[in-house]
């Protein structure tokens, strides 16, 4: 007997890349965030804070050196990050390929086929809207 084919995700809203975007709960959003970009606002949390903490500092100048300091830790500790399967994106700053919004694509799970939950793209609906 012929096996029922599911149809293909590609026109559903949460699909992109052939992954699912769809988010489920609060936990699983949080699982497949971005670790390279949550490492980078961690360390850009912290920097905020030490230049906040700068402005203690009496002296101008001591304060200036100080903020120098900050600046160029910051830089050294943002340069040192790494994901071992970040692939830039061409032309667009440090962004990563599977980057999409906070999150990584490849965390995502795969898109196996129109299911339940499948919503046609805004386009989509306007296309058939003016069809009809
Ligand atoms: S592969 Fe890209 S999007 Fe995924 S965690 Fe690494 S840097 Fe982030
Ligand atoms: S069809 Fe279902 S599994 Fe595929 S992207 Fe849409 S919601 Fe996710």
């Amino acid at each position: 007997m012929s096996k029922l084919q599911r149809m293909g995700g590609q026109d559903c809203t949460y699909y992109i890349k052939k992954r699912c975007t769809r988010t489920k709960s609060p936990e699983e959003t949080e699982a497949v965030r971005c670790n390279l970009l949550e490492a980078r606002r961690q360390v850009g949390a912290r920097t905020l804070d030490r230049l906040d903490r700068l402005k203690r500092l009496a002296d101008p100048e001591d304060r200036e050196v100080a903020r120098r300091h900050v600046i160029q830790k910051n830089l050294d500790q943002i340069t040192r990050l790494n994901c071992d399967i970040y692939v830039p994106q061409t032309g667009r700053g440090p962004l990563c390929v599977h980057q999409h919004l906070i999150y990584c694509l490849l965390l995502m799970p795969p898109c196996e086929g129109r299911c339940d939950h499948f919503l046609l793209r805004r386009e989509h609906r306007a296309n058939k809207g003016s069809c009809s």
